[in-house]
């Protein structure tokens, strides 16, 4: 994002991962935990926020005109192998922690659909994977974590404690995570066998989901949200487990746990919006479902499986100016039809979704979790489309009323009248939250738009 100094303090444009609301705010990159304390003790009247790698899709990473905290500093990555855990500092990657604990056949126990997030944005943002069915999310496997607030530094926060509660998907609003302590999981190799199939109308796959998810760890689904009538929710189900040595083809065999993956291009600048029009992912869509088998077992890398668009560099960059947004919520079971309703809302307006991800989750606890036992629906769609605003209002209250919410970390639009029905446990997230910060220092964009803080 553009950069410039204003009166010696470093001044710069963010914005979050769909490009929607950038706002300009000044920014700071402290090297240690101790300077992150000095800084979080100062007086900050226009609020401050931590930021990892901008990966939120919305605003959660933004603090207009006020300070924003960078944690890229914070590197440092200490593995126990005979324990299988590692300490990291909050800017660690997934990306840089991957390349250190892999090679030892360690390998994190959650990933989110990119390997470009920090393990502090991880944890405030509570992320989940193709396993929460399995796994639960990030929360469950920390063991501790440091965290800097407005009040002063606590290095042991426990999981069971309520500051460990309300910081745990709290958005950066209970204070700085400086590091934390994780369970990692052994995996014999750096490849997973994959399960493809194609399943030919959104009920197909939900019953293939509930019918045999529990013989794999990692499941996910594509969606063909462009298909109409009889084929509208067609997907490709893509369910797998870690591969162990003797899955790999013969020469992959001598270096199991190689992990090596690259960036092979890189979106330009400056591309106009409407480049994704309706006709060319109508067109890639119908071959994507096609070209994928009835039914087929494979083995595909680690990067391959959990991140195939971090292959492309800027990728959002695709959407043109405007930017798009990710609608992503979760019902309960029982709520099915919330996704058809979701689907042929967006077909009668003309605004259709351009990547649709279906998910399954476990139970969850958590004061601001998003996860609840149930499916989750995530949809990619361009910012200008013709109607969209009207048509995510009306599924945001179908959501509500069906018991289920809306992901802050990828929100950039909700309604704050709907957020106390979304989260039922808000105002017990507040109390604790105001304990840790009484004068309302950590601030966000997305805290000021929905009201949180
Ligand atoms: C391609 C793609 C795929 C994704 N897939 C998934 C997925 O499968 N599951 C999922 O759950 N999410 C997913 N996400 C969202 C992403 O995992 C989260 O938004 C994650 O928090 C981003 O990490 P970050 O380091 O970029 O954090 P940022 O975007 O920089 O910040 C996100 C939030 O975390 C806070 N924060 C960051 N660092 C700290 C810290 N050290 N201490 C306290 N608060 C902090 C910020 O204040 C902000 O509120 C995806 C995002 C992309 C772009």
């Amino acid at each position: 994002m553009t950069q410039g100094v204003a009166g010696g303090r470093v001044t710069e444009l963010l914005a979050g991962w769909g490009t929607t609301a950038p706002t300009v705010a000044h920014v700071r990159t402290p090297k240690t935990a101790t300077e992150v304390a000095a800084l979080l003790g100062d007086n900050h009247p226009r609020g401050l926020l931590p930021r990892g790698l901008g990966r939120a899709y919305g605003d959660a990473a933004q603090n207009a005109g006020g300070l924003v905290v960078r944690t890229s500093a914070l590197d440092h990555i200490d593995v126990d192998e005979s324990a299988a855990t590692v300490t990291v500092g909050a800017g660690v990657s997934l990306d840089a922690l991957l390349r250190v604990a892999l090679p030892r056949g360690l390998f994190v126990p959650v990933t989110p659909g990119t390997r470009w997030v920090t393990c502090g944005g991880a944890l405030a943002c509570d992320v989940h994977g193709k396993n929460h069915h399995v796994d639960g999310s990030w929360s469950r496997h920390v063991s501790r974590f440091g965290l800097a607030t407005p009040r002063g530094m606590l290095d042991d926060v426990l999981p069971g404690s309520p500051e460990f509660a309300a910081t745990a998907g709290g958005m950066g609003l209970t204070g700085l995570i400086t590091d934390m302590t994780m369970q990692l999981i052994r995996v014999p190799t750096g490849a997973i066998v994959v399960d493809t199939e194609r399943t030919p109308d959104l009920d197909a796959c939900m019953a293939r989901m509930l019918d045999n998810d529990a013989d794999y760890r990692y499941s996910v689904a594509w969606l063909d949200c462009l298909a109409r009538g009889g084929k509208a929710g067609r997907g490709v189900l893509t369910r797998g487990n870690h591969a162990e040595v003797g899955d790999l083809p013969g020469g992959a065999r001598r270096d199991p746990l190689h992990y090596a993956p690259t960036t092979r291009l890189t979106a330009p600048r400056g591309l106009p919006s409407g480049l994704l029009n309706r006709r060319a992912v109508t067109a890639f869509n119908a071959a994507y479902y096609h070209r994928a088998p009835a039914h087929a077992t494979g083995v595909e890398s680690l990067a391959g499986y959990f991140y195939p668009l971090d292959v492309m560099s800027h990728w959002n960059r695709m959407y043109g100016p405007r930017g798009f947004l990710q609608y992503q919520y979760a019902v309960p079971y029982g709520q099915e039809d919330v996704v058809h309703q979701t689907l042929r809302r967006l077909e009668a307006a003309g605004c259709p979704s351009y990547l649709a991800v279906f998910k399954r989750f476990g139970p969850q606890d958590g004061l601001l979790a998003f996860p609840l036992e149930g499916w989750t629906l995530a949809l990619d769609i361009p910012a200008g489309a013709p109607g969209l605003a009207r048509v995510l209002d009306g599924l945001d209250e179908l959501v509500a009323d069906a018991g289920g919410r809306v992901y802050l970390a990828k929100d950039s639009r909700l309604r704050p009248d709907l957020l106390p029905a979304m989260y039922p446990r808000l105002d017990e997230w507040r109390a604790i939250r105001d304990k840790l910060d009484p004068e309302a220092t950590m601030r966000s964009d997305l805290s000021r738009r929905l009201g949180l803080v």
